[in-house]
């Protein structure tokens, strides 16, 4: 039966007086990655923005997928936490990378990407009212879920400097009031590519223990370091109790789709997390669960394959994207490349630059002034990922150059 098409008369607006998205979430439109990624289809331009890889992960993972799905293994609820295997290979990651001891039952935490495990643990630890630092430009998802949780950001910026982004530890210090519940931190760090040092790592534990706070660290860039290497801040003297740390296969194996994170740190910690996550999805991604804990189990060949092309692709990208006229802050991780648009000589306005580039060039990238309170710091910086094939990398730099030649 087919039913009549009727014109579209809007229906009117219920409680007028307000409108319907609350107003701690009123200031957040649409996610630019969405946004740009829609802008990369509509105009088929090479997409640099959204940081997604154009190829899946080990075959052997996706494999292990379908047979979990076949065997119905996680077609059915998994367990709340996540399954015994997954937790049991998060435990044995932590161990056998950072000599991290955690307890699969009651210190690990499974949960729909690292997107949802920043939601839960800042639902879970956050009041209305306390102070969230975190590290701008700072991830898209930190400031909703901190406004969802009733609490106020307090940005703490990091600042270019001989080619690289730095972290100033007076300004974490100053920024710090008696308000102060949480720190949240990323490293490596989207969008810069900073890699904390351990100098700065223990520092800023320092600076934890003497004044309280917790921490949640972001880490699921902790596989993709170039330079340098990745320290979890909850192995330094005094964080462990107070740190939860979240990583995600997304990033490390290359299945972002799938969504399979994890949250670790003491049971108190854990259990808050938990008592969040519950009733956020419950629980998600059965039959993944067990790829991803073979996959964790992967050889150390595997990591290192990864970082090796990737620095590879990095270099290719961030050579590009100096020919083309860029100035590039050569990441020390994630697969993300910062440039400042101004040596270019056209718009200082990474938002018009970004708009009008797939029109000009076929290429999409994200501004990052959206990762931004302080909008006129990032207003000039625009970020490219190189999560893509080598000869895709190759074209975009190609194109780009042709923005060079007017
Ligand atoms: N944190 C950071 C810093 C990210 O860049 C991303 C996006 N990949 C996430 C969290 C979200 O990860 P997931 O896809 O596992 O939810
Ligand atoms: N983390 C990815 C990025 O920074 C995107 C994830 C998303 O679309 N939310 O590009």
């Amino acid at each position: 039966m087919t039913h009549p098409r009727t014109p579209h008369t809007p229906d009117p607006v219920p409680h007028p007086a307000r409108p319907l998205l609350n107003r701690r979430l009123a200031e957040f439109g649409t996610t630019i990655f969405a946004e740009m990624s829609a802008l990369a289809t509509r105009t088929g331009a090479i997409n640099l923005g959204q940081g997604f890889p154009d190829e899946d992960g080990p075959e052997e993972i996706r494999e292990a997928a379908v047979r979990a799905l076949r065997d119905g293994r996680g077609n059915q609820y998994p367990p709340g936490p996540g399954v015994p295997e997954l937790r049991g290979a998060i435990s044995a990651h932590q161990q056998r990378n950072y000599g991290l001891a955690y307890d699969p039952d009651t210190e690990v935490l499974v949960t729909a990407g690292a997107t949802e495990a920043i939601a839960a643990a800042l639902l879970a630890l956050v009041e209305p009212g306390d102070e969230v630092i975190a590290l701008e430009p700072y991830y898209d998802s930190y400031a909703a879920c901190i406004a969802m949780a009733g609490g106020r950001r307090v940005p703490v910026t990091l600042r270019p400097r001989d080619g690289a982004y730095h972290l100033d530890l007076d300004e974490l210090r100053d920024a710090i009031t008696p308000r102060t519940r949480l720190l949240l931190l990323n490293t490596p760090h989207n969008p810069t590519g900073t890699v904390l040092t351990r100098a700065e790592l223990a520092a800023i534990a320092e600076i934890a223990v003497e004044r309280d706070l917790l921490v949640i660290t972001d880490e699921v860039y902790e596989h993709l370091v170039y330079d340098g290497e990745h320290v979890p801040l909850a192995s330094f003297p005094g964080m462990r109790a107070r740190t939860a740390t979240i990583s995600s296969s997304g990033k490390t194996f290359s299945f972002t789709g799938w969504k399979v994170g994890w949250v670790t740190g003491s049971r108190e910690m854990v259990g808050a997390v938990r008592s969040a996550k519950q009733f956020l999805t419950y629980v998600s991604a059965g039959p993944f669960q067990y790829a991803v804990a073979e996959a964790l189990a992967l050889p150390d060949t595997y990591f290192e394959g990864l970082r090796t092309e990737l620095r590879f692709r990095r270099d290719l990208l961030a050579d590009g994207l100096t020919q083309a006229g860029f100035e590039v802050y050569r990441p020390s991780g994630t697969y993300f490349i910062t440039t400042d648009i101004r040596p270019l000589g056209g718009t200082s306005d990474g938002f018009a630059f970004c708009r009008e580039l797939p029109e000009k060039v076929g290429v999409v990238a994200i501004p990052n002034a959206v990762f931004y309170d302080h909008r006129e710091e990032g207003a000039p910086f625009v970020r490219f990922a190189f999560c893509k094939k080598r000869e895709v990398l190759e074209e975009a730099a190609s194109r780009l150059k042709g923005l060079a030649q007017g």
